[in-house]
């Protein structure tokens, strides 16, 4: 990385006729915290907090995880942090959850899901942790975020969980604060009906690595499909068009916290597409700063606009290849 890098690392950005994005570090890990601020994020997109459950015998009680959100949100006192519920299920195992023998586990009782059923103790004792955390010095930036959103009613009765664990600390006359309440769009069902989810949150945030597997029905990770589930597909792109489209006039912003969102050869693009905040693992921060400072949105929105014309990835592709030429 050259000097330049330096010189907008720590700054919010902006496309070159002035729009600011907030490009925002995934964090995944313990050790991810550490290259988040390094690398000049603006905050944190998605808080895996899967990792707080990993390798371990039980999980973290609410006095563990609330100091890990504190942690996360004295790192950035500026920025927002969007803290993910517990994605469990699918790809990601935890021995002490039980979880079921499932013959198609993506498909089967993952993120949400679980929250809302076998897990929902852990589901709540979350949210106190989380709603503490809010309530703490550095806490107006949080946001918490729901996995694996499929309907309306999922997103209720999980601000409902909300609602009484609030109802719970005021009554034990416990400090918190509601945080900014949220949902990935990672399934069809969500990017379908996203104009009516887009009436009980505050924003979306777009997960590319569960929606093309989905929309594409073609494994994360199974390089036999891995064309097929490409986020250039322009099912993949019409996806995210509709998603941003459902927020358009509303008080919603909408992100992207997939690995799409980290392709700086796709900025300009995502930019196109409507996206407010594009949030990766830190190695790209820089990269894609600089490419969010090169473009202007009306150049962004032609481009997206021939590339959702596009029919096949193929063609997506040279317009992509085109545009870089130019
Ligand atoms: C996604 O699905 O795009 C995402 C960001 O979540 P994860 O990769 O953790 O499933
Ligand atoms: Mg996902």
């Amino acid at each position: 990385a050259g000097g330049d890098d330096a010189d907008i690392r720590d700054e919010p950005v902006s496309t070159a006729d002035g729009t600011e994005i907030e490009v925002a570090a995934n964090v995944g890990t313990r050790k991810d915290l550490g290259p988040a601020t390094e690398r000049g994020a603006d905050g944190i997109g998605l808080y895996r907090t899967e990792f707080l459950f990993l390798d371990r015998e039980s999980p973290p009680d609410e006095e563990e995880q609330y100091e890990a959100y504190v942690e996360a949100l004295d790192a950035f006192p500026e920025g927002r942090v969007v803290v993910r519920t517990l994605d469990v299920g699918g790809d990601k195992p935890i021995d002490y959850l039980d979880l079921p023998e499932e013959e198609n586990p993506f498909l089967g009782e993952r993120g949400i899901r679980r929250s809302l059923g076998p897990d929902s103790d852990l589901f709540e004792t979350q949210l106190r942790a989380l709603l503490r955390a809010a309530g703490s010095e550095n806490g107006e930036g949080l946001a918490v975020m729901l996995p694996l959103v499929a309907t309306v009613e999922e997103v209720r009765a999980a601000r409902e969980t909300m609602d009484e664990v609030a109802a719970d600390l005021d009554d034990e006359g416990v400090e918190y604060a509601r945080p900014e309440f949220g949902v990935m769009v990672e399934t069809p069902a969500a990017a379908f009906v996203a104009d009516e989810l887009v009436e009980h949150v505050e924003f979306f945030s777009i997960g590319t690595n569960d929606l093309a597997q989905y929309v594409m029905a073609a494994e994360r990770g199974n390089e036999r499909v891995s064309e097929l589930g490409d986020y250039r597909q322009p099912a993949v792109l019409r996806a995210i068009r509709a998603t941003v489209e459902a927020t358009e006039g509303t008080d919603a912003w909408v992100g992207m916290c997939g690995e799409m969102a980290g392709d700086p050869d796709l900025t300009t693009l995502l930019l196109g597409l409507g996206l407010d905040e594009l949030s990766m693992s830190a190695v790209t921060v820089p990269q894609v700063k600089e490419a969010v400072t090169e473009t202007t949105l009306s150049d962004a929105r032609a481009l997206a606009e021939d590339a959702l014309e596009a029919g096949t990835k193929d063609e997506v592709q040279r317009v992509l290849t085109n545009n870089i030429q130019q």
